[in-house]
């Protein structure tokens, strides 16, 4: 089966246990995710404009605050102070000790990558990937589980598996230190919140994936049945508005003047964001390109056209089609990562033919929206993202706007983690927008008693579907 899942990661099992005594409790800050969209820019948010500015500039003075945002030094001194004690700034402890007694105006800040974390899950064919990722994007843990497809049973798994992967790695050693000293553990960080994100139709307000095509689901609530199973704030979004928010966050900054983000994996969708904002549309399906037609497609879709988009890009076909010449042994799109990241002869001029097909879109795409920036994201391109020339050269055949394809499209910004970096992103998204919805300590639960609130996770017996199934 084919995955959108390109990162070549140990899979769950092959985890050590965690190591469970002596564990701190994990403490929810939770984080008010209707505030996502809320513009930072907006008169009384200059928390928001603090936070945005040492994001983007940081470790940086006061001072340079104060230019980057037109606030007065007085109140930078204030909104910095704010989100310090609310952990999301901390001061430069080395300059703070070289600064002595010299004023604390001087002391440079930067965004406290340590106390707060959010998580993400990316449901995709047949895998389910788990993020841990801070206030600056970086992807702290990352795991991935298969799953079978059954609506019931991923729950159930994702269930399960969600308080298993926040004991192992709350108060996991910072990437960057690892290398150095194996035993340095990162205070716990405090939990924003987690992000659930699927392709396919998604209500971001019931919580529910009204139609995923490729799983098969209709109408399947998700947060509702994680935050009874699991005790924790559970948020549900499209992967490709998701994919948008990292873009903006943390990705190009032309992303917050105009974006469009396609994703063309085993479903091909787009999201748009226009001044930061990511569209949604009256019933949550703004940016569906599903069954857009590729001029010159040939592939029967399923909706009853010819040349649909996903039809015609879905990975599932180029899979087979792969398989079928030999270029890998079965359709795993893991198979054909590695190849074409070995640069594969046979695979390379495959997935060279199918970015022409992507260039094709992503040419109606500017020419129906005019961007500031169009960024990609599928497999061959966050292997080698020097393909995406191929892209680069249909739309310079193809756009009557685009005069500069290849200062306009680009690949994503986060490589093999960006599928866990935008399942957290709708989390991070809110803190970022809006750093006072972050409550002071929400909860605290203990490491062992969230273990013992899923239904099954003790056991040898294996899964219990039924247990989150008969609360759908
Ligand atoms: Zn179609």
């Amino acid at each position: 089966m084919p995955a959108h899942s390109y990162a070549r990661l140990p899979r769950a099992g092959q985890h050590p246990p965690a190591p469970a005594p002596g564990r701190p409790p994990l403490e929810v800050a939770a984080v008010d995710v209707t505030l996502a969209d809320a513009d930072p820019a907006r008169p009384g948010n200059s928390a928001a404009a603090v936070l945005r500015a040492v994001l983007d500039h940081g470790p940086v003075a006061r001072a340079a605050i104060g230019q980057a945002t037109g606030l007065s030094p007085a109140a930078v001194s204030r909104q910095a102070a704010d989100l310090i004690s609310l952990g999301l700034l901390r001061e430069l402890p080395d300059a703070r000790q070289a600064a002595g007694r010299a004023g604390r105006p001087h002391i440079p800040v930067d965004v406290d990558t340590a106390r707060h974390l959010a998580c993400g899950v990316h449901i995709a064919v047949p895998m389910l990937t788990f993020g841990l990722v801070d206030l600056r994007g970086h992807v702290v843990a990352q795991e991935q589980v298969e799953h079978d497809g059954d609506p019931a049973r991923v729950l159930a798994l994702l269930g399960r598996h969600l308080p298993d992967f926040l004991r192992r790695h709350h108060g996991l050693p910072r990437a960057g230190r690892i290398a150095r000293d194996r035993t340095a553990l990162a205070p716990a960080g405090r939990l924003l919140g987690v992000g659930v994100v699927s392709g396919g139709l998604v209500d971001t307000r019931g919580g529910t994936i009204l139609e995923h095509a490729p799983l098969g689901w209709r109408d399947v609530p998700v947060a509702a049945p994680l935050t009874a199973a699991t005790g924790l704030p559970v948020h549900v979004d499209s992967h490709a508005r998701a994919l948008a928010q990292a873009e903006i966050l943390f990705g190009d900054p032309r992303a917050r003047r105009g974006l469009v983000h396609l994703f063309a994996g085993h479903v091909v969708d787009a999201a748009i964001a226009m001044d930061g904002t990511v569209l949604r549309g009256q019933r949550s399906a703004a940016g569906g390109v599903a069954h857009l037609r590729i001029p010159g497609g040939t592939q029967r879709c399923a909706c009853g056209g010819t040349g649909c988009a996903e039809a015609t890009l879905s990975e599932r076909a180029w899979l087979a089609r792969a398989t079928a010449e030999g270029v890998v042994a079965r359709p795993d799109i893991r198979l054909l990562a590695d190849a074409v990241a070995r640069r594969q002869p046979l695979a390379v001029a495959l997935v060279r033919e199918r970015l022409r097909l992507v260039g094709r879109l992503v040419a109606l795409l500017i020419d129906m929206i005019d961007p500031e920036v169009v960024v990609l994201t599928e497999m061959a391109t966050l292997q080698l993202p020097e393909l995406i020339a191929d892209v680069h050269a249909e739309v310079a055949a193809r756009s009557r706007s685009c005069g500069a394809p290849g200062q306009v499209v680009r690949p994503s910004s986060f490589g093999p983690d960006v599928l866990a970096v935008a399942a957290a992103a709708s989390i991070l998204g809110a803190v970022h927008r809006s750093p006072r919805s972050v409550r002071p300590s929400l909860t605290q639960i203990p490491a062992d008693a969230l273990a013992d609130a899923i239904p099954g996770t003790r056991t040898k017996a294996g899964p219990r579907p039924e247990a989150l199934a008969g609360r759908r």
